[in-house]
């Protein structure tokens, strides 16, 4: 069996302190926790202009398709009913607005035997899709978005240290200001210039063992 996802980027897009490119590996294995393998296509669409070069750069490269589609994407699910695909799975990862408008669309492609999973984030939904009128009645899967991302969420004890000016930083992005910035280049520039101050002369005799190999005046007496 097959699986295909539609995924609203814009409805749906992958919160700041989220890995993007765990996002492909993060809807399959909810995916497989439902009891759905075999080969997955994740097609992200929407108003690719709304997304940042980095985000689409992180989508591509971990194998997800990305599509620019600037209309709304229940337009597109609909396109779906003119093919004669084999039924298979379809998941939709799309707001709660317009999980309401794809209900003709779900309730056709159930019809013609296909695997539906809804996928929507939890907050600002009222109530669960399979609550709502529009699905009543129909055997489909469902899922919030915030749990199929949990695995993507980037671990705040996981951090990048400069050892410089002993500063941690949970975010990649603001090491890199970090790097770049005047304060830093300063205390590098510092360091650089000016071996650290270490008193050879002053070592006591009783550490004589482990400062011979460190201390080049020593080593040529
Ligand atoms: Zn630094």
């Amino acid at each position: 069996m097959t699986t295909t996802v539609w995924w609203d980027i814009n409805g749906c897009p992958v919160p700041d302190d989220y890995d993007v490119g765990k996002v492909g590996p993060c809807i399959k294995l909810a995916l497989a926790k439902l009891g759905i393998d075999g080969p997955i296509t994740i097609n992200a669409m929407g108003d690719l202009k709304e997304i940042p070069d980095q985000v689409l750069k992180s989508l591509t490269s971990s194998g997800i398709c990305v599509a620019y589609f600037p209309f709304n994407i229940v337009l597109y699910t609909g396109l779906l009913m003119d093919y004669n695909l084999p039924p298979d799975t379809q998941v939709f990862i799309m707001d709660y607005h317009n999980l309401l408008k794809l209900s003709a669309v779900v309730f056709s492609l159930k019809e013609r035997g296909y695997n539906i999973v809804l996928v929507c984030p939890e907050e600002p939904a009222k109530e669960p899709p399979e609550k709502l009128p529009q699905y009543a009645g129909l055997d489909l899967h469902r899922l919030p978005w915030e749990s199929v991302l949990q695995d993507a969420k980037i671990s705040e004890t996981c951090s990048v240290n400069c050892r410089i000016c002993h500063l941690g930083f949970s975010s990649l992005a603001d090491f890199t200001v970090h790097l770049n910035s005047e304060k830093h280049a300063n205390l590098v520039d510092a360091m650089f210039s000016e071996p650290p101050k270490i008193d050879y002369e002053d070592s006591s005799e009783d550490d004589e063992d482990l400062d011979e190999q460190d201390d080049p005046k020593k080593q040529k007496t």
